[in-house]
């Protein structure tokens, strides 16, 4: 997992829960959506791993579930894989999400804690200066207090990047911030590595998971266009991008 490349390809996972039958219920609307099964993310770590053996792909984690603990990282190390988990911090000891013990042993066993923001806040980007500065400080001072090490690595939340996001990272001491942009081009900004992620949803299949972390185009290429087609939705059309986003969501949700 060396970040210092300039082509980086990060997958973002979410959650991954024991199974998804038909009992299974979502800590939140939006989760559901990025959670896979136990079953199925082993099917991806061996297809990654047989797709791109010399290459191993970054592993991130968004969000702090206590999966992290009880699953991904016990399926990760099974393979002798680490991940990134990031952390929203006011989260830590919530039921479903990880303890402040959990995330120390998970450091102690190799995984790289990040931080995630304090609140989750909705729109990061839209956030004022005094604001973004906080979310990124306080996250940084409670997780380092918890680890008893430097923390500088973070995650944006909800996909909401802006240059502004990632200079008030920088700021904080960050040195690298992942976002949701599905590029391998790592840029740098004021002194942060600014590294995009490949987005794996509920459903994504293994194979198609193994082809993005092989550094193949078209499926890579696939997920840029969709992005940037949801961009100018997203970002000028915030609001309404939200509620149909929300609307989206708990219909998908209704199905199971
Ligand atoms: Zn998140």
């Amino acid at each position: 997992m060396n970040l210092n490349s300039k082509n980086i390809i990060a997958l973002g996972y979410h959650d991954i829960t024991e199974d998804l039958s038909a009992s299974f219920k979502p800590p939140s609307i939006s989760a559901a959506v990025y959670t896979l099964g136990r079953s199925e993310f082993r099917q991806h770590l061996a297809l990654i791993e047989e797709a791109a053996p010399k290459r191993p792909a970054v592993f991130t984690f968004d969000d702090g579930a206590a999966s992290a603990y009880f699953i991904v990282a016990r399926e990760l190390e099974r393979a002798a894989l680490r991940g990134y988990f990031f952390i929203t911090t006011n989260w830590i000891e919530r039921p479903g999400f990880l303890t402040a013990a959990q995330i120390r042993e998970l450091a102690a066993r190799g995984h790289v804690i990040g931080s995630h923001s304090c609140s989750h806040p909705e729109r990061m980007s839209k956030l004022g200066r005094a604001a973004l500065i906080e979310e990124w400080t306080g996250s940084r001072v409670i997780l380092e207090e918890i680890l008893g090490a430097r923390v500088t690595v973070a995650s944006v939340p909800g996909g909401y990047h802006s240059m502004r996001v990632a200079r008030a990272a920088a700021q904080c001491g960050y040195r690298t911030l992942f976002t949701s942009e599905p590029t391998s081009r790592v840029r740098e900004v004021d002194g942060c590595r600014v590294i995009g992620r490949y987005s794996i949803k509920r459903g994504s299949s293994a194979a198609a998971a193994a082809a993005i972390a092989s550094g193949r185009r078209l499926p890579r290429m696939r997920q840029w266009i969709e992005w940037n087609a949801k961009k100018p939705v997203k970002f000028l059309g915030g609001d309404l991008y939200l509620t149909a986003r929300r609307l989206l969501l708990s219909t998908q949700c209704q199905s199971f």
